[in-house]
């Protein structure tokens, strides 16, 4: 697979970097970094377009702001790339008009949000990278501790392999808590604005999708939401806690919608929102200082 990189500022270079040092160099055709260029708004992006573009069936947009995104798009249209990945790592990265120009251009364009939330998509070459970079998975061996963990799909950013480098040791009953800490010492880049799409900041979505993937590495939840289902009114509330669920929002399982409302304690962050939000006070947090 060819690919081609269209960046712009740190994020920009830490994707490129990690993509690089983890497996995808040969692969990488062109790098096209827009550091300091443009705004949000261009008058004619076609004007930054390179001199020559090599062919390529995937292109992979990181760090770039408004209509920049859609310099990435000709490029990508250009090389010839069946899919492009455009990632968006704070809110407004990426309006909607955007997005639909984006995918006239393309003949598959998908946007992780943020872009360790990338999973397979039915795309043969979108889903080969996401195949070694997106939504978090590792491998954990261990009994009591960890003994040593495999990166199986990293945070394109290379935080899983920070977090997986820094948690040996470490007993399998604090995996969610120690993936949580060495995850913010990495640190992520993404912001810490809320993003009003689901409710809650880029960052703290990054390391929720971080902690499950230890988390169900070690076969321990850690902090998580519960259901009492004696006390669960869903048909009479709407299930309201699917609707401020942040991960539900990004389209994850984390809350199933049954006779009652069920949690994956794998996948929940732990962020409180639909236990704030319940009307009959039906959810109640277990793990590690909850009870
Ligand atoms: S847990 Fe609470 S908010 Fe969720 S469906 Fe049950 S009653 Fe509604
Ligand atoms: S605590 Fe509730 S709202 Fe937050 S991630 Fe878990 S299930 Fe979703």
């Amino acid at each position: 697979m060819r690919i081609i990189m269209v960046t712009a500022g740190n994020y920009g270079a830490r994707v490129v970097n990690t993509m690089a040092v983890h497996g995808l160099a040969p692969q990488i055709v062109a790098v096209f970094d827009y550091t300091g260029e443009g705004g949000d708004f261009l008058d004619d992006p076609s004007s930054l377009l390179p001199s020559r573009t090599p062919d390529a069936d995937l292109t992979v947009a990181a760090g770039l702001g408004g209509d920049l995104n859609l310099v990435a798009a000709e490029i990508a249209a250009e090389s010839g790339s069946g899919g492009i990945i455009v990632e968006s790592h704070a809110p407004g990265q990426l309006p909607d008009g955007l997005r639909s120009e984006i995918d006239s251009l393309v003949d598959c364009a998908i946007f992780p949000t943020p872009f360790c939330s990338l999973e397979p998509v039915g795309d043969p070459h979108i889903d080969a990278f996401a195949s070694r970079f997106g939504k978090p998975e590792v491998e954990m061996e261990g009994n009591e501790r960890v003994v040593s963990v495999k990166v199986k799909r990293s945070a394109p950013c290379g935080s899983t392999f920070y977090v997986a480098e820094n948690i040996r040791g470490v007993p399998l009953d604090e995996v969610d808590v120690a993936a949580g800490e060495k995850f913010h010492n990495y640190p992520c880049l993404a912001s810490m604005e809320v993003d009003p799409r689901f409710g809650d900041t880029h960052l703290h979505v990054a390391g929720y999708l971080t902690r499950e993937a230890f988390k169900r590495a070690a076969g321990v939840p850690g902090a998580h939401a519960e259901v009492d289902p004696e006390v669960c009114r869903g048909a009479e509330c709407g299930f309201i806690c699917m609707d401020v669920c942040p991960l539900v929002r990004l389209s994850m399982g984390t809350i199933r919608r049954g006779v009652t409302a069920e949690v994956d304690p794998f996948s929940c962050g732990a962020c409180e929102k639909c236990m704030r939000e319940c009307p009959s006070g039906a959810k109640k947090m277990m793990g590690p200082g909850k009870r």
